[in-house]
C-alpha cells in the first residue's frame, strides 16, 4: 500500500513535469517550423529534400506534444460543469472524419442531461486520446461505439471497439509511463487519461480479448450542484 502511494507520487510528479515542459516546448517548435517552410521556397535539390526531412520530424514532435497537450494546458484547470453527452458528442465530430478515413464505423449512443465538473480541454483530452486509440486499433470495416449510462450518482461512458484486443501482459502495463506498442508510439496518450481521470474523481477501466477487442469504461461522479436540486 504504501509502495503505492509512493508510486502514485512518483507518477503525478513525473506527468507534471513532462506536461510543463511539452507546454514550453511547442512554442519554440511552432516557430523554428515557420521558419523552415519559408527557407525551403528558396531551395532546390538536396537542401530542399533536408528541409523536408527537418519539417517531417517537426511534425512528429509536434504529435507528439499534442497527444499530451492537445488540449490540456497543465497548471491553468478550468474547471466548469458541463453536460456529457454535448462534451462526447462533439469529440466523435472532430474524430470523424479520422475513423472514415480508416473505414471504421464510430458511432455515439446514449442522451441525457448529465453533468459532470471538470476541466473541459482536459476531459476532452481524455476522450480523443482513448478514442483516438481505439480506432487506430481496429481494422477495416470495424467498429467502435461510444456508449453513455447514467444513474442517480455516477454516469458511465464506454468505448468497445472490435479491434486487435490486447494480450494479459498488455493490459498490466497500460498507462505506463512510454508503454507503447506502436512504430511510432508514446504511451502517452492512456497516462495522461488515467491522470485525468483519477483527479476528476473517477476511474478508467480496461477489459479485452486478443483479436476481439477492448472495452474501455470510464466511470465519473456526477455534479453534485444537480443532486442538491432534485
Ligand atoms: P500510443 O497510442 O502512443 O501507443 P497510448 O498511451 O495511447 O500510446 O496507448 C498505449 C498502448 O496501449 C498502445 O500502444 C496499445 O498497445 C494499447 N492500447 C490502447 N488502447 C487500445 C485499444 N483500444 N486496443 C488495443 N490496444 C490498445
Ligand atoms: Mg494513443
Amino acid at each position: 500500500m504504501q509502495e503505492e502511494m509512493e508510486r502514485a507520487v512518483k507518477m503525478n510528479a513525473i506527468s507534471e513535469l513532462a506536461a510543463s515542459i511539452a507546454h514550453e516546448v511547442r512554442n519554440p517548435l511552432t516557430v523554428v517550423k515557420g521558419f523552415l517552410q519559408l527557407m525551403q521556397k528558396d531551395e532546390k535539390g538536396k537542401n530542399n529534400d533536408y528541409f523536408s526531412i527537418a519539417l517531417c520530424e517537426m511534425n512528429r514532435a509536434e504529435e507528439i506534444i499534442s497527444d499530451y497537450l492537445n488540449f490540456a494546458k497543465p497548471h491553468s484547470k478550468n474547471v466548469q460543469v458541463m453536460e456529457v453527452n454535448q462534451v462526447l458528442r462533439e469529440i466523435v465530430n472532430i474524430l470523424t472524419p479520422y475513423a472514415l478515413k480508416e473505414n471504421v464505423e464510430l458511432k455515439i449512443e446514449g442522451s441525457n442531461k448529465t453533468t459532470v465538473r471538470s476541466d473541459q480541454n482536459q476531459f476532452k483530452q481524455v476522450l480523443i486520446n482513448l478514442i483516438k486509440n481505439a480506432i487506430e486499433a481496429t481494422p477495416k470495416n470495424g467498429k467502435v461505439n461510444v456508449d453513455l449510462e447514467e444513474d442517480k450518482t455516477v454516469v458511465k461512458i464506454t468505448i468497445t471497439d472490435t479491434g486487435k484486443g490486447m494480450s494479459n501482459e498488455q493490459l498490466t502495463n497500460i498507462g505506463t509511463l512510454f508503454y507503447s506498442t506502436k512504430d511510432k508510439g508514446t504511451g502517452l496518450g492512456t497516462m495522461v487519461s488515467f491522470r485525468i481521470i483519477a483527479e476528476m474523481g473517477g476511474t478508467l477501466r480496461y477489459e479485452s480479448k486478443v483479436n476481439v477487442g477492448t472495452k474501455v469504461t470510464i466511470v465519473l461522479p456526477v455534479d453534485s450542484n444537480i443532486l442538491h436540486n432534485e
